[in-house]
């Protein structure tokens, strides 16, 4: 078969070179602010190093580009994380699309780790609107509108594939906070600012 990233042929779903650049991290920060708040968002990579990848959420193969890349990156936070005391991890949205899979359910179950603990199915968009290519207007004006299904007792990390003008990041935060749930920062696959 051809390596998913660079198309040389290889057994395995990516070829080792690959695999050793998209391993290669350096955590990004971003600071969200705007009228309804503010977050510090942490990504792994640049979206538009990893953009020919994430194009595979919808298809089927996208379970295997999801996984491999939530092995390089999330399944590692923990090595630049350090905190005492128990976290919650939760996705903006882990509900399975097209009955494939969910995408950020497989982020998050990677994030796994000796204090913090994956609560799935714990916020989801009774707005399922695409935000793709539409401007930050459209976004303001048409929020998620998210609900929480979960009573959590912890401080939270919001997970997420894409952070692009970050209204979702925002918008999920203040549903938390309003339960009385303090978010500690956002973390995502890939930053899309330009
Ligand atoms: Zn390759």
């Amino acid at each position: 078969m051809r390596c998913f990233n660079c198309g040389s042929f290889t057994l395995l779903d990516f070829c080792h070179h690959c695999e050793n650049e998209l391993g290669e991290l350096s955590l990004g920060a971003r600071d969200l602010d705007d009228e309804s708040g503010k977050l510090r968002v942490y990504s792994f990579y640049k979206y538009s190093d990893i953009k020919h990848l994430l194009h595979s959420k919808h298809k089927f193969y996208g379970y295997f580009v999801y996984n491999f890349l939530a092995k390089l990156s999330f399944k590692r936070f923990h090595e630049f994380f350090a905190y005492e005391g128990k976290i919650s991890a939760i996705a903006l949205d882990d509900r399975v699309e097209n009955a494939l899979y969910s995408h950020s359910a497989i982020l998050l179950k990677n994030l796994k780790s000796k204090n913090i603990t994956i609560q799935f199915n714990a916020l989801h968009a009774q707005n399922k609107i695409k935000y793709s290519g539409k401007s930050l207007n459209f976004r303001k004006k048409n929020k998620r509108n998210y609900k929480l299904l979960k009573k959590i007792n912890s401080p939270v990390i919001l997970v997420d594939d894409i952070v692009t003008t970050g209204t979702s990041m925002l918008e999920a935060k203040k549903v938390l906070e309003k339960n009385k749930i303090s978010v500690l920062f956002g973390l995502v696959l890939a930053d899309a600012k330009e």
